[in-house]
Protein backbone atom coordinates (compact mmCIF):
# COMPACT_ATOMS: atom_id res chain seq x y z
CA UNK A 1 0.00 0.00 0.00
CA UNK A 2 1.37 3.44 -0.95
CA UNK A 3 0.72 6.05 1.74
CA UNK A 4 2.28 8.95 -0.18
CA UNK A 5 0.63 11.55 -2.39
CA UNK A 6 1.48 11.84 -6.08
CA UNK A 7 2.93 15.11 -7.37
CA UNK A 8 -0.46 15.92 -8.89
CA UNK A 9 -2.22 15.29 -5.58
CA UNK A 10 0.30 17.49 -3.73
CA UNK A 11 -0.37 20.24 -6.25
CA UNK A 12 -4.14 19.90 -5.88
CA UNK A 13 -3.91 20.08 -2.07
CA UNK A 14 -1.70 23.18 -2.31
CA UNK A 15 -4.03 24.88 -4.79
CA UNK A 16 -7.24 24.17 -2.89
CA UNK A 17 -5.74 25.13 0.46
CA UNK A 18 -4.44 28.36 -1.08
CA UNK A 19 -7.90 29.04 -2.50
CA UNK A 20 -9.57 28.47 0.87
CA UNK A 21 -7.06 30.65 2.72
CA UNK A 22 -7.17 33.58 0.29
CA UNK A 23 -10.74 33.46 -1.08
CA UNK A 24 -12.73 32.01 1.83
CA UNK A 25 -11.06 32.92 5.16
CA UNK A 26 -11.28 36.72 4.65
CA UNK A 27 -15.09 36.59 4.33
CA UNK A 28 -15.84 34.17 7.16
CA UNK A 29 -16.37 36.67 9.98
CA UNK A 30 -18.82 38.72 7.96
CA UNK A 31 -20.84 35.64 6.92
CA UNK A 32 -20.84 34.53 10.55
CA UNK A 33 -22.02 37.96 11.72
CA UNK A 34 -24.75 38.46 9.11
CA UNK A 35 -25.73 34.86 8.41
CA UNK A 36 -25.67 35.74 4.70
CA UNK A 37 -23.42 35.25 1.68
CA UNK A 38 -23.79 38.22 -0.69
CA UNK A 39 -24.84 36.86 -4.14
CA UNK A 40 -21.98 38.66 -5.92
CA UNK A 41 -19.47 36.99 -3.57
CA UNK A 42 -21.07 33.59 -4.21
CA UNK A 43 -20.83 34.19 -7.98
CA UNK A 44 -17.19 35.28 -7.67
CA UNK A 45 -16.21 32.15 -5.71
CA UNK A 46 -17.95 30.01 -8.32
CA UNK A 47 -16.27 31.80 -11.23
CA UNK A 48 -12.79 31.55 -9.68
CA UNK A 49 -13.32 27.87 -8.98
CA UNK A 50 -14.41 27.27 -12.59
CA UNK A 51 -11.32 29.16 -13.81
CA UNK A 52 -9.12 26.97 -11.62
CA UNK A 53 -10.71 23.88 -13.20
CA UNK A 54 -12.02 22.56 -9.89
CA UNK A 55 -15.76 23.06 -10.31
CA UNK A 56 -17.56 19.69 -10.09
CA UNK A 57 -14.24 17.94 -9.65
CA UNK A 58 -16.20 14.97 -8.27
CA UNK A 59 -17.68 14.32 -11.75
CA UNK A 60 -16.14 12.27 -14.55
CA UNK A 61 -14.56 14.05 -17.49
CA UNK A 62 -17.19 12.68 -19.90
CA UNK A 63 -19.75 14.77 -17.99
CA UNK A 64 -17.50 17.84 -18.03
CA UNK A 65 -16.03 17.36 -14.54
CA UNK A 66 -12.41 17.16 -13.46
CA UNK A 67 -12.59 13.37 -13.18
CA UNK A 68 -10.81 13.04 -9.85
CA UNK A 69 -10.69 9.61 -8.24
CA UNK A 70 -12.19 9.20 -4.77
CA UNK A 71 -8.91 9.55 -2.89
CA UNK A 72 -8.01 12.79 -4.66
CA UNK A 73 -11.53 14.18 -4.29
CA UNK A 74 -11.35 13.32 -0.58
CA UNK A 75 -8.17 15.42 -0.39
CA UNK A 76 -10.06 18.33 -1.99
CA UNK A 77 -12.90 17.96 0.51
CA UNK A 78 -10.45 17.83 3.41
CA UNK A 79 -9.00 21.17 2.33
CA UNK A 80 -12.44 22.70 1.77
CA UNK A 81 -13.39 21.55 5.28
CA UNK A 82 -11.01 24.19 6.65
CA UNK A 83 -13.28 26.92 5.33
CA UNK A 84 -16.80 28.09 6.08
CA UNK A 85 -19.45 25.73 4.74
CA UNK A 86 -21.61 28.68 3.67
CA UNK A 87 -18.85 29.87 1.34
CA UNK A 88 -17.25 26.61 0.21
CA UNK A 89 -20.59 25.33 -1.11
CA UNK A 90 -20.02 27.64 -4.08
CA UNK A 91 -16.80 25.76 -4.87
CA UNK A 92 -19.29 23.43 -6.54
CA UNK A 93 -19.68 19.71 -5.90
CA UNK A 94 -23.05 18.76 -7.40
CA UNK A 95 -24.72 15.63 -6.05
CA UNK A 96 -23.19 12.52 -7.65
CA UNK A 97 -26.69 11.14 -8.07
CA UNK A 98 -27.04 13.38 -11.15
CA UNK A 99 -24.97 10.81 -13.02
CA UNK A 100 -28.24 8.86 -13.19
CA UNK A 101 -29.61 11.52 -15.61
CA UNK A 102 -30.56 10.09 -18.97
CA UNK A 103 -31.42 11.50 -22.43
CA UNK A 104 -32.43 15.16 -22.38
CA UNK A 105 -32.04 15.22 -18.56
CA UNK A 106 -28.31 15.34 -19.18
CA UNK A 107 -28.61 18.64 -21.12
CA UNK A 108 -31.15 20.11 -18.76
CA UNK A 109 -29.73 19.11 -15.35
CA UNK A 110 -26.46 17.18 -15.35
CA UNK A 111 -24.34 19.32 -17.70
CA UNK A 112 -25.47 22.73 -16.34
CA UNK A 113 -24.84 21.48 -12.78
CA UNK A 114 -21.35 20.35 -13.72
CA UNK A 115 -20.52 23.56 -15.61
CA UNK A 116 -21.75 25.77 -12.75
CA UNK A 117 -24.75 27.23 -14.59
CA UNK A 118 -27.22 25.55 -12.24
CA UNK A 119 -27.09 24.56 -8.57
CA UNK A 120 -28.81 21.42 -7.28
CA UNK A 121 -30.08 20.45 -3.82
CA UNK A 122 -31.31 17.11 -2.52
CA UNK A 123 -34.56 16.57 -0.61
CA UNK A 124 -35.25 13.37 1.31
CA UNK A 125 -35.95 14.42 4.91
CA UNK A 126 -39.43 15.31 6.15
CA UNK A 127 -40.83 16.43 9.50
CA UNK A 128 -42.00 12.85 10.21
CA UNK A 129 -39.33 10.96 8.28
CA UNK A 130 -35.65 11.52 9.08
CA UNK A 131 -33.50 8.44 9.63
CA UNK A 132 -36.38 6.31 8.37
CA UNK A 133 -36.49 7.37 4.74
CA UNK A 134 -39.17 4.80 3.89
CA UNK A 135 -41.49 6.50 6.36
CA UNK A 136 -41.87 9.49 4.07
CA UNK A 137 -45.34 10.96 3.51
CA UNK A 138 -44.50 13.21 0.56
CA UNK A 139 -46.21 11.34 -2.26
CA UNK A 140 -46.37 11.43 -6.04
CA UNK A 141 -49.41 9.87 -7.73
CA UNK A 142 -49.39 9.14 -11.40
CA UNK A 143 -51.78 11.15 -13.61
CA UNK A 144 -51.53 10.24 -17.29
CA UNK A 145 -47.93 10.79 -18.26
CA UNK A 146 -47.35 13.13 -15.27
CA UNK A 147 -46.95 12.77 -11.51
CA UNK A 148 -48.72 14.99 -8.98
CA UNK A 149 -46.54 15.75 -5.97
CA UNK A 150 -47.93 16.63 -2.52
CA UNK A 151 -46.19 16.97 0.83
CA UNK A 152 -43.44 18.73 2.76
CA UNK A 153 -39.68 18.36 3.05
CA UNK A 154 -37.58 20.10 5.67
CA UNK A 155 -33.90 20.71 6.56
CA UNK A 156 -33.04 20.95 2.85
CA UNK A 157 -29.54 22.44 2.60
CA UNK A 158 -28.88 25.37 0.27
CA UNK A 159 -32.28 25.03 -1.45
CA UNK A 160 -32.44 28.84 -1.16
CA UNK A 161 -29.74 29.10 -3.84
CA UNK A 162 -30.72 26.01 -5.86
CA UNK A 163 -32.12 26.08 -9.38
CA UNK A 164 -33.54 22.59 -9.12
CA UNK A 165 -34.06 20.00 -6.40
CA UNK A 166 -33.75 16.22 -6.51
CA UNK A 167 -36.89 15.26 -4.60
CA UNK A 168 -37.68 11.79 -3.26
CA UNK A 169 -41.37 10.90 -2.93
CA UNK A 170 -43.44 7.81 -2.19
CA UNK A 171 -45.04 6.32 -5.30
CA UNK A 172 -46.74 3.27 -3.82
CA UNK A 173 -46.34 0.40 -1.39
CA UNK A 174 -45.06 -3.15 -1.60
CA UNK A 175 -45.30 -6.28 0.55
CA UNK A 176 -41.86 -7.37 1.75
CA UNK A 177 -40.70 -10.08 4.15
CA UNK A 178 -40.48 -7.28 6.75
CA UNK A 179 -44.00 -5.96 6.17
CA UNK A 180 -45.44 -3.25 3.91
CA UNK A 181 -42.83 -0.77 2.66
CA UNK A 182 -43.12 2.41 0.62
CA UNK A 183 -41.86 2.44 -2.94
CA UNK A 184 -39.89 5.61 -3.58
CA UNK A 185 -39.11 7.57 -6.75
CA UNK A 186 -36.67 10.46 -7.32
CA UNK A 187 -37.79 13.53 -9.32
CA UNK A 188 -35.95 16.50 -10.80
CA UNK A 189 -38.03 19.53 -9.81
CA UNK A 190 -37.28 23.03 -11.09
CA UNK A 191 -37.51 26.12 -8.90
CA UNK A 192 -40.62 27.99 -10.02
CA UNK A 193 -42.67 24.91 -10.93
CA UNK A 194 -46.34 25.74 -10.10
CA UNK A 195 -47.34 24.19 -6.77
CA UNK A 196 -43.73 24.09 -5.52
CA UNK A 197 -42.50 26.55 -2.90
CA UNK A 198 -39.05 26.95 -1.33
CA UNK A 199 -39.58 28.44 2.13
CA UNK A 200 -37.20 29.70 4.80
CA UNK A 201 -36.15 26.87 7.09
CA UNK A 202 -34.91 26.95 10.69
CA UNK A 203 -32.12 29.00 12.22
CA UNK A 204 -29.40 26.46 12.96
CA UNK A 205 -26.65 26.57 15.57
CA UNK A 206 -24.18 25.16 13.02
CA UNK A 207 -22.85 26.69 9.80
CA UNK A 208 -24.36 30.18 9.85
CA UNK A 209 -24.98 31.44 6.33
CA UNK A 210 -25.49 27.89 5.06
CA UNK A 211 -29.26 27.79 5.07
CA UNK A 212 -31.70 24.92 5.28
CA UNK A 213 -35.16 25.29 3.72
CA UNK A 214 -38.63 23.83 3.93
CA UNK A 215 -40.12 22.67 0.63
CA UNK A 216 -43.85 22.58 0.05
CA UNK A 217 -45.59 20.68 -2.74
CA UNK A 218 -49.30 21.25 -3.39
CA UNK A 219 -50.61 19.42 -6.46
CA UNK A 220 -47.28 20.07 -8.15
CA UNK A 221 -47.34 18.52 -11.63
CA UNK A 222 -44.09 16.86 -12.76
CA UNK A 223 -43.77 15.19 -16.17
CA UNK A 224 -42.56 11.58 -16.18
CA UNK A 225 -39.53 12.78 -18.16
CA UNK A 226 -38.31 14.31 -14.89
CA UNK A 227 -38.11 11.02 -13.04
CA UNK A 228 -34.47 10.43 -12.09
CA UNK A 229 -33.60 6.77 -12.58
CA UNK A 230 -36.49 4.33 -12.60
CA UNK A 231 -39.94 4.74 -11.10
CA UNK A 232 -40.12 3.02 -7.66
CA UNK A 233 -36.32 2.61 -7.56
CA UNK A 234 -35.45 5.81 -5.64
CA UNK A 235 -34.38 3.98 -2.47
CA UNK A 236 -31.87 1.90 -4.42
CA UNK A 237 -30.73 5.02 -6.33
CA UNK A 238 -30.07 6.85 -3.05
CA UNK A 239 -28.11 3.88 -1.69
CA UNK A 240 -26.10 3.66 -4.90
CA UNK A 241 -25.05 7.31 -5.03
CA UNK A 242 -25.34 8.98 -1.66
CA UNK A 243 -22.51 7.14 0.12
CA UNK A 244 -20.23 9.82 -1.33
CA UNK A 245 -21.69 12.57 0.83
CA UNK A 246 -20.91 10.62 4.01
CA UNK A 247 -17.29 10.38 2.93
CA UNK A 248 -17.36 14.10 2.21
CA UNK A 249 -18.55 14.77 5.77
CA UNK A 250 -15.67 12.66 7.12
CA UNK A 251 -13.11 14.49 4.99
CA UNK A 252 -14.36 17.98 5.85
CA UNK A 253 -14.31 17.06 9.57
CA UNK A 254 -10.65 16.08 9.24
CA UNK A 255 -9.76 19.35 7.47
CA UNK A 256 -11.58 21.49 10.04
CA UNK A 257 -10.00 19.55 12.90
CA UNK A 258 -6.54 20.22 11.45
CA UNK A 259 -7.23 23.96 11.29
CA UNK A 260 -8.43 23.92 14.90
CA UNK A 261 -5.49 21.80 16.00
CA UNK A 262 -2.94 24.16 14.43
CA UNK A 263 -4.45 27.03 16.41
CA UNK A 264 -4.44 25.06 19.67
CA UNK A 265 -0.85 23.90 19.14
CA UNK A 266 0.44 27.44 18.53
CA UNK A 267 -1.45 28.79 21.50
CA UNK A 268 -0.13 26.07 23.80
CA UNK A 269 3.41 27.01 22.79
CA UNK A 270 2.89 30.82 23.07
CA UNK A 271 0.56 31.38 26.01
CA UNK A 272 2.44 31.65 29.30
CA UNK A 273 1.05 31.07 32.76
CA UNK A 274 3.07 30.47 35.93
CA UNK A 275 6.11 31.68 33.99
CA UNK A 276 6.09 28.98 31.30
CA UNK A 277 4.13 28.01 28.17
CA UNK A 278 0.87 26.28 29.09
CA UNK A 279 1.95 23.46 26.71
CA UNK A 280 4.76 22.61 29.15
CA UNK A 281 2.08 21.14 31.42
CA UNK A 282 1.09 17.58 30.66
CA UNK A 283 -2.51 18.59 31.35
CA UNK A 284 -2.29 20.56 28.09
CA UNK A 285 0.35 18.69 26.08
CA UNK A 286 -1.39 15.34 26.52
CA UNK A 287 -4.57 16.87 25.13
CA UNK A 288 -2.58 17.82 22.01
CA UNK A 289 -1.20 14.28 21.78
CA UNK A 290 -4.70 12.82 21.94
CA UNK A 291 -6.06 15.35 19.45
CA UNK A 292 -3.46 14.70 16.75
CA UNK A 293 -3.73 10.93 17.23
CA UNK A 294 -7.49 11.09 16.71
CA UNK A 295 -7.18 13.41 13.71
CA UNK A 296 -4.66 11.11 12.05
CA UNK A 297 -6.83 8.07 12.80
CA UNK A 298 -9.88 9.77 11.28
CA UNK A 299 -7.86 10.75 8.22
CA UNK A 300 -6.66 7.20 7.65
CA UNK A 301 -10.15 5.78 8.04
CA UNK A 302 -11.38 8.33 5.50
CA UNK A 303 -8.64 7.74 2.95
CA UNK A 304 -8.80 3.99 3.25
CA UNK A 305 -12.57 4.10 2.59
CA UNK A 306 -11.93 6.31 -0.46
CA UNK A 307 -9.18 3.95 -1.59
CA UNK A 308 -11.59 1.01 -1.32
CA UNK A 309 -14.10 2.87 -3.51
CA UNK A 310 -11.40 3.48 -6.13
CA UNK A 311 -10.44 -0.20 -5.97
CA UNK A 312 -14.07 -1.24 -6.51
CA UNK A 313 -14.21 -2.97 -3.12
CA UNK A 314 -17.22 -3.01 -0.80
CA UNK A 315 -17.04 0.09 1.34
CA UNK A 316 -20.37 0.76 3.10
CA UNK A 317 -19.04 -0.23 6.51
CA UNK A 318 -15.73 1.58 6.01
CA UNK A 319 -17.46 4.80 4.91
CA UNK A 320 -19.81 4.59 7.90
CA UNK A 321 -16.82 4.10 10.24
CA UNK A 322 -15.05 7.10 8.72
CA UNK A 323 -18.12 9.34 9.00
CA UNK A 324 -18.85 8.18 12.54
CA UNK A 325 -15.32 8.51 13.85
CA UNK A 326 -14.38 11.75 12.06
CA UNK A 327 -17.54 13.60 13.12
CA UNK A 328 -17.20 12.46 16.75
CA UNK A 329 -13.46 13.25 16.66
CA UNK A 330 -14.22 16.82 15.49
CA UNK A 331 -16.53 17.36 18.45
CA UNK A 332 -13.80 16.27 20.89
CA UNK A 333 -11.05 18.25 19.13
CA UNK A 334 -13.00 21.53 18.98
CA UNK A 335 -14.00 21.13 22.63
CA UNK A 336 -10.43 20.49 23.77
CA UNK A 337 -9.13 23.39 21.67
CA UNK A 338 -11.49 25.72 23.52
CA UNK A 339 -10.24 24.27 26.81
CA UNK A 340 -6.65 25.00 25.78
CA UNK A 341 -7.58 28.61 24.90
CA UNK A 342 -9.44 29.08 28.17
CA UNK A 343 -12.00 31.93 28.21
CA UNK A 344 -10.67 33.43 25.01
CA UNK A 345 -11.77 30.26 23.20
CA UNK A 346 -15.40 31.21 23.72
CA UNK A 347 -15.11 34.75 22.40
CA UNK A 348 -16.30 35.78 18.96
CA UNK A 349 -12.91 37.37 18.28
CA UNK A 350 -11.64 33.87 17.49
CA UNK A 351 -13.31 31.30 15.20
CA UNK A 352 -13.09 28.49 17.78
CA UNK A 353 -16.60 28.81 19.17
CA UNK A 354 -17.83 28.73 15.57
CA UNK A 355 -15.94 25.48 14.85
CA UNK A 356 -17.35 24.02 18.07
CA UNK A 357 -20.92 24.92 17.05
CA UNK A 358 -20.38 23.83 13.46
CA UNK A 359 -19.09 20.45 14.63
CA UNK A 360 -22.43 19.59 16.20
CA UNK A 361 -24.34 19.00 12.98
CA UNK A 362 -21.75 16.62 11.57
CA UNK A 363 -22.99 13.85 13.91
CA UNK A 364 -26.54 14.35 12.68
CA UNK A 365 -26.74 15.01 8.96
CA UNK A 366 -26.07 12.42 6.27
CA UNK A 367 -27.07 9.74 8.77
CA UNK A 368 -26.74 10.21 12.54
CA UNK A 369 -23.98 8.53 14.55
CA UNK A 370 -26.53 5.93 15.66
CA UNK A 371 -27.42 5.13 12.03
CA UNK A 372 -23.70 4.80 11.15
CA UNK A 373 -23.30 2.38 14.09
CA UNK A 374 -26.32 0.50 12.79
CA UNK A 375 -24.75 0.18 9.31
CA UNK A 376 -21.45 -1.00 10.80
CA UNK A 377 -22.94 -3.53 13.20
CA UNK A 378 -25.40 -4.87 10.61
CA UNK A 379 -22.48 -5.50 8.25
CA UNK A 380 -20.73 -7.48 10.99
CA UNK A 381 -23.71 -9.45 12.27
CA UNK A 382 -25.76 -10.12 9.16
CA UNK A 383 -23.33 -12.71 7.72
CA UNK A 384 -23.67 -14.57 11.04
CA UNK A 385 -27.44 -14.65 10.66
CA UNK A 386 -28.04 -12.26 13.59
C1 LIG B 1 -28.54 21.54 9.05
C2 LIG B 1 -29.13 20.31 8.41
C3 LIG B 1 -29.09 20.17 7.03
C4 LIG B 1 -29.64 19.05 6.41
N1 LIG B 1 -29.62 18.95 5.05
C5 LIG B 1 -30.37 17.98 4.45
C6 LIG B 1 -30.54 17.95 3.03
O1 LIG B 1 -29.97 18.76 2.30
N2 LIG B 1 -31.37 17.01 2.49
C7 LIG B 1 -32.01 16.09 3.26
O2 LIG B 1 -32.76 15.27 2.71
N3 LIG B 1 -31.83 16.05 4.60
C8 LIG B 1 -31.04 16.98 5.22
N4 LIG B 1 -30.87 16.98 6.58
C9 LIG B 1 -31.57 15.96 7.37
C10 LIG B 1 -30.66 14.98 8.09
O3 LIG B 1 -30.12 14.05 7.20
C11 LIG B 1 -31.52 14.37 9.21
O4 LIG B 1 -31.62 15.37 10.23
C12 LIG B 1 -30.97 13.09 9.77
O5 LIG B 1 -31.03 12.06 8.82
C13 LIG B 1 -31.72 12.65 11.03
O6 LIG B 1 -33.10 12.73 10.87
P1 LIG B 1 -33.97 13.49 11.99
O7 LIG B 1 -33.33 14.79 12.26
O8 LIG B 1 -35.39 13.48 11.56
O9 LIG B 1 -33.81 12.61 13.31
P2 LIG B 1 -34.58 11.26 13.65
O10 LIG B 1 -34.47 10.29 12.53
O11 LIG B 1 -35.94 11.57 14.17
O12 LIG B 1 -33.70 10.71 14.86
C14 LIG B 1 -33.79 11.23 16.18
C15 LIG B 1 -32.84 10.43 17.04
O13 LIG B 1 -33.22 9.04 17.05
C16 LIG B 1 -32.12 8.26 16.64
N5 LIG B 1 -32.60 7.13 15.85
C17 LIG B 1 -33.51 7.10 14.84
N6 LIG B 1 -33.66 5.87 14.35
C18 LIG B 1 -32.81 5.08 15.06
C19 LIG B 1 -32.47 3.70 15.01
N7 LIG B 1 -33.04 2.84 14.14
N8 LIG B 1 -31.55 3.23 15.87
C20 LIG B 1 -30.97 4.06 16.78
N9 LIG B 1 -31.22 5.38 16.86
C21 LIG B 1 -32.13 5.88 16.01
C22 LIG B 1 -31.26 9.17 15.78
O14 LIG B 1 -29.93 8.70 15.69
C23 LIG B 1 -31.40 10.48 16.54
O15 LIG B 1 -30.51 10.48 17.61
C24 LIG B 1 -30.25 18.05 7.21
C25 LIG B 1 -30.26 18.18 8.61
C26 LIG B 1 -29.69 19.29 9.21
C27 LIG B 1 -29.73 19.39 10.71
Amino acid sequence: MDFGLSEEQEMIVKTVRGFVETEIYPHENEVERTGLVPPDLAAEIRRKCIDLGFYACNFPEEAGGAGLDHVTFTLVERELGRGSMALTVFFGRPSGILMACEGEQRERYLLPAVSGQKIDALAITEPDAGSDMRGMKCAARSDGSDFILNGTKHFISHADVADFIIVFAATGEEETSRGVKKKITAFLVDRGTPGFQILKGYDSVSHRGYHNCTLSFADCRIPASQVLGEVHRGFELANQWLYGTRLTVAATCVGRARRVFDMALSYAAERKQFGKPIGANQGVSFKLADMITEIDAAEWLTFSAAWRLDAGLTSDREIASAKLYASEMLARVTDEAIQIYGGMGLMDDLPLARFWRDARVERIWDGTSEIQRHIISRDLLRPLGA
